[in-house]
Parts: C-alpha cells; structure tokens; sequence
C-alpha cells in the first residue's frame, strides 16, 4: 500500500521507538481517557479502560506539527457564475469514487431574496479545511487532523474508530459515515467494485470490514494529486476535480500564501464572504457576492 509522507510519518509515532519525539499535543491513553470522560464518552472511555485498544493515540498529530507551513491551499468560488449543473459533485465522485450516500461536495441552491422572480443562488460546498477546525478539536484519537505543511484537513482511516463526533461537530455539515452499506457491486464484482479509492495515495480495496467502511469520510483537495513537493499542477490536470471540471468556471483553486494566485488576486478584487464567520472557524474557502 503506497501512503502519503503525511501518514507514513505518522505510523511510527509517538512511538514507544527508542529516541522518537513526542509531540506536545500527542496524548498517552491515561489522558485520553480523562479526555474522553470530559467529553461525555463514558461508554468509550470504559472500553478502553478495560483494555480495547485505539493506537497509536494522536501519532498523527504529532506527524503533522513538525511540518513548516508552505501553502495555505483553499477555494473562492464564484456565486454569480455558478449555474447549479453539479458537474462538480459528479466529478469528485468520479475522481475519489465515492460510493452512494457519500459526497464530499455538494451544490446547494437557495433564493436569497423573498422578492418574486428572483433566482436561486447555488452554493458548491466542499470542506471548508478551516483554520480552526472544530472537527479536529473533539476527536478522541487524533485521527482527524489539519497539516500543517497546507492546511488540508485530513483523516487517517487507520486511527479513525467511528465515534462520529466529528460529524457532530462540524456546523457545515461536510463530513460522511461510511456504514459500507452501499457498496452493493462489491458482491456483483462489477468494474465500481474492483477500482480502489485513491484517497491519500493509499488505493484502499473495497471489502467488507475495512477503512474507509467504517470511518468518516470527508473532501481532501484531492491531496493524492499534489506531487512529492505538495503541489497541484493545473496545466497537468492535478487539480482538484470540482475546480477542473467547473463548467461555469466557478471554482477557484489555490494557494492564499501566495499572493500572485489567482485566489489570493480574486479576494483582493471581489467582495467575498465566508459561511457562519461568527463561529470563528476562518474558513478557507470563500464565496463571491
Ligand atoms: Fe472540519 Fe467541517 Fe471545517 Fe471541514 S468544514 S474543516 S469538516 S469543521
Ligand atoms: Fe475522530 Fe471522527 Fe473518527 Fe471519531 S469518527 S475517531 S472524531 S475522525
């Protein structure tokens, strides 16, 4: 199984390997269980108290805290182009084959104005990798986490136990249970069946039992299409499917650490608005007004 640098660090920490650093934020399971008790997950907590086992605990954490920071990757996506065709839900399906009942992007369509004949204003809703995310904050495990190198937030299927509190906490609703109760062509062996998911560079089969089935599931920016270096190349077409296949040429793509991208340039022309900016979750995607 090929994994991406990210998780590959990740399996060797915080490790009981002689000479690994512990990262500040990594949690020993006496913590963890104080944690999960604060949290209200008694059951979980005697679980593990009992001696289940949920290893190797926010190793990925501790992975992504040493990373320095060289992209801020995010969206602006542009509601006045936008025609609602859902080209995008399609091609991220098609590029992570996503099975039915998991979308990691959806298109939402709502009439702003109470005013007779006005139109609808679609809303192409990706994860929103925010700035702090508090998906990330509440998960027991640490395998929900963002990287630091990009700020993608990302989840590690082989940590992931199910508890859903991410899908909980997240107030944009872009998280999905996979309870692998859609994968009918596993048994029919047809062509969706025997195609792996791509995600995170791992080529996860689809069999009963297995990560993802299981685990919340969410967008990644495609990070399986960034190169050694975590970069996109649009010109390559290793870009994120939605933006790609844009038929309105809506979805905007980028890097906001770089001031020259085309998404930095489109926040400093266009008035743009973020979604629940009260939370103060700071979003990484923006929408034009
Ligand atoms: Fe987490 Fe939801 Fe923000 Fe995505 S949109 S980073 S899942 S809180
Ligand atoms: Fe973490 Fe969410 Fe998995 Fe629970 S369901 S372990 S909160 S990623």
């Amino acid at each position: 199984m090929t994994m991406t640098p990210e998780l590959r660090s990740a399996e060797k920490l915080p490790s009981d390997t002689p000479g690994a650093e512990r990262h500040p934020a990594a949690v020993d399971r006496r913590q963890m269980l104080d944690r999960l008790l604060k949290l209200g997950a008694g059951s979980l907590a005697l679980a593990l108290a009992a001696g289940g086992s949920v290893s190797p605990i926010a190793s990925a954490l501790a992975a992504s805290g040493d990373k320095k920071a060289t992209h801020r990757y995010g969206m602006v996506i542009d509601t006045r182009r936008c025609v609602g065709c859902k080209a995008c839900m399609v091609a991220c399906k098609a590029e992570n084959k996503t099975p039915p009942g998991v979308s990691y992007t959806v298109v939402l369509d709502t009439v702003l104005s109470k005013r007779e004949n006005d139109q609808p204003t679609f809303l192409s809703k990706p994860c929103f990798h925010c700035e702090n995310p508090p998906c990330v904050s509440v998960c027991p495990v640490g395998a929900t986490f963002k990287r630091s190198q990009d700020g993608i937030v990302v989840i590690d299927y082989d940590r992931c136990i199910g508890c859903r509190y991410c899908v909980t906490a997240c107030p944009y609703g872009s998280r999905y249970f996979d309870f692998g109760e859609n994968y009918p062509a596993i048994e029919d062996k047809t062509a969706y069946a025997s195609v792996p998911s791509p995600e995170y560079g791992q080529f996860r089969e689809r069999e009963d039992g297995k990560s993802p089935i299981g685990n919340v599931r969410k967008c990644t920016f495609c990070l399986h299409l960034q190169d050694d270096q975590g970069n996109y190349d649009r010109a390559a077409g290793r870009w994120p499917a939605c933006a790609k296949t844009c038929t309105g040429k809506a979805i905007h793509f980028g890097d906001f650490n770089d001031p020259e991208s085309e998404v930095s340039r489109l926040l400093e022309e266009r008035q743009a608005i973020r979604l629940k900016e009260e939370l103060g979750t700071e979003p990484n995607v923006y929408y034009l007004v």
